[in-house]
């Protein structure tokens, strides 16, 4: 779940790829638009209420105070308390604003983001472990989450600050203005050297949460073993030398940081000083009044805070680029498996036509020319070694992934150019385990298909045998089944999973048959359910039990991607090859 080491790279993009990100990211901020606008309009309404005050009392002072006007001073006093007022209203107001369009805009891409993960294909899965995808989803949209509310509330704040406060600085006194600038060289030389220092101690510190956490994590979740070989101490030490790496490095950055505030404090000190020293000069030639000066000193203790949020927002955007950037490679990947643009037919003939496949992160191929019809409402048994391809053959029939080479057709209908809503009415997949849901063992049913009435489900419960022992329990089928099923007994979770497939009522079902054993008693209820099930349907079964095999119209082996032998149980017997092997060594092991 943890992004270990290495993150330098994948951490950095350059500026064309930032700028390239960032655009994207502003499209997609689109529908936000009239918050976003609302939000800007605030913060220019509470930039001028922080500019004006100063512009007001250096009025008040020339005219008021130095003038001896009353009525003057009296206006200004009103005038300064209802901009700073105005001021301080609408920053609050832009506060919200800002928060609503950034939290909008947040959750519109988390939404995206899932719904984009829902709709992928199997193969997608294979690629990207579930820890990274939840580390996008979290750690990643958190880090955006900085950019949008913060970063650029203050990005746009503090231009609108400068920009306004030099405008009505130039206005007052060039002379001034040119004396207070006169730091600016420094300030720009000491920003560039802080963008550099701070963007390599902010990656520095991220590297090492990433290993304090990773470490965390394993002593934890592997203490037993630490324990059972009394590494404790050791354990510890690994864990005290990564934090102090973490602390160090923690430390680096706040040296960095400090070493650059306090630059641009000093500056703002210098400059303050400078505009008092010529002001009073100017004042004593004449050229201008006192209240301009005192003004000035005003406006630039309002500079330097927002110079400071501009050369921090650099490492902002830049964390919010790349982590944009990796959630965008999610949400550009397409699913493999689309749909088409026919119905299949209600029923037909399963055929697979000279397949071949390749997982898509692997070379070796898994199965090689495999060709098999299966008839209308035949049973066939996939049995071979463990690894030799029946699962996967199994997914591929059901269109969890497309072949390679070949097709595969049902009723005369390529998979690949059918609806998916008919493929997954007519197909059915039934895992070895089926995932149960938190919720009701009638929710759980109805994950098969949404808006199924209670009736629906009783009768897809009735229909393998299984009503009567849910209907026992207490709240009978609106039973809590507890996380994953823990409520329920391992054979109990096997029939709400197929009554799962009894619910869609599909043509074809496909089983990966359960390999772990259950109690005899519930086995029993287990294998008549699933009898019932297959009663009248074309069911391609991952076999493990003998009993299972028996009960099949054909049996395919398979071995080492290939289709080994194919036949009924007497034809492979009488054949005399590997199945017939495989069966007389069952029938050794069968009590007698
Ligand atoms: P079986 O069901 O006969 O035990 P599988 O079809 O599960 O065999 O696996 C066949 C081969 O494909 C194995 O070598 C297995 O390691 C590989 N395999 C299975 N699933 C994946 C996957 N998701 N990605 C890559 N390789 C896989």
């Amino acid at each position: 779940m943890f992004r270990v080491g290495g993150v330098a790279d994948d951490d950095k993009l350059d500026k064309d790829q930032t700028r390239a990100v960032l655009r994207r990211a502003i499209r997609m901020a689109a529908p936000f638009r009239r918050t976003i606008l609302a939000a800007l309009g605030f913060v220019l309404l509470s930039t001028l209420g922080l500019l004006l005050g100063p512009v007001i009392v250096g009025y008040g002072i020339d005219n008021g105070i130095v003038a001896n006007d009353r009525t003057v001073l009296r206006n200004a006093v009103l005038a300064y308390v209802v901009v700073v007022v105005i001021g301080y209203l609408a920053a609050r107001q832009q506060y919200i604003f800002v928060n609503r369009a950034g939290e909008g805009f947040l959750q519109s891409l988390r939404v995206r983001t899932f719904d984009h993960i829902q709709k992928q294909s199997l193969g997608f899965f294979d690629r990207y472990q579930s820890g990274v995808l939840i580390s996008r989803m979290t750690a990643d949209i958190e880090s955006m989450g900085e950019l949008v509310q913060w970063g650029l509330l203050q990005l746009i704040a503090a231009v609108f600050l400068i920009v306004i406060a030099l405008g009505l600085m130039l206005a007052m006194s060039w002379q001034l203005t040119i004396g207070a600038l006169l730091v600016m060289p420094v300030i720009i030389i000491g920003s560039r050297k802080f963008q550099r220092d701070s963007n390599e101690a902010y990656l520095e510190v991220r590297e090492r949460v990433g290993q304090n956490l990773s470490e965390l994590q394993e002593g934890i979740s592997g203490v037993r073993v630490i324990q059972a070989y009394a590494q404790e101490g050791q354990q510890t030490r690994q864990f005290v030398s990564s934090n102090r790496s973490l602390y160090r490095s923690h430390v680096r950055s706040i040296r960095v940081s400090t070493w650059y505030f306090g630059l641009v404090e000093a500056m703002g000190i210098f400059a303050t000083a400078i505009t008092i020293g010529v002001g009073g000069w100017l004042v004593g030639m004449d050229a201008i009044e006192i209240g301009t000066v005192v003004a000035f000193v005003l406006l630039l203790s309002q500079l330097f805070e927002p110079v400071q949020q501009l050369s921090q927002l650099y490492n902002t955007v830049q964390s919010s680029a790349a982590a944009l950037d990796k959630l965008f490679t999610i949400l550009d990947t397409q699913p493999e498996v689309e749909g088409g643009p026919l119905d299949l037919p209600e029923r037909g003939e399963l055929v697979v036509d000279g397949i071949g496949f390749a997982y898509p992160n692997t070379e070796a191929s898994v199965l090689r020319d495999v060709t098999i019809t299966v008839g209308d409402g035949e049973r066939l048994a996939l049995v071979g070694p463990t690894g030799a391809g029946k699962s996967t053959l199994a997914k591929l029939m059901a269109r969890l992934y497309d072949p390679t080479v070949g097709a595969i057709s049902f009723g005369g209908v390529d998979l690949r150019d059918a609806t998916l809503d008919s493929l997954r009415q007519r197909v059915v997949v039934v895992p070895q385990e089926g995932f149960l849901f938190g919720g009701s063992i009638a929710d759980n049913v109805r994950i098969a298909k949404a808006g199924a009435t209670d009736d629906e489900l009783r009768e897809a419960l009735d229909a393998i045998g299984a009503l009567d022992r849910f209907e026992e329990f207490e709240d009978g089928i609106h039973t809590e089944v507890r996380e994953r099923g823990s409520r329920l007994s391992a054979g109990e979770r096997q029939l709400v999973s197929l009554a799962r497939a009894a619910l869609v009522d599909p043509a074809v079902l496909v089983l990966d048959e359960a390999t772990s054993s259950l109690d005899p008693g519930t086995e029993l209820i287990v294998e008549a359910a699933l009898e019932k099930l297959m009663t009248g349907r074309t069911t391609i079964v991952v076999a493990h039990r003998l009993s299972t095999i028996r009960t099949a119209d054909r049996i395919a082996v398979i071995d080492a991607g290939e289709l080994a032998e194919l036949g009924t149980h007497d034809e492979l017997v009488a054949q005399g090859g590997r199945y017939a092997a495989l069966s007389s060594a069952w029938q050794q092991s069968l009590p007698t």
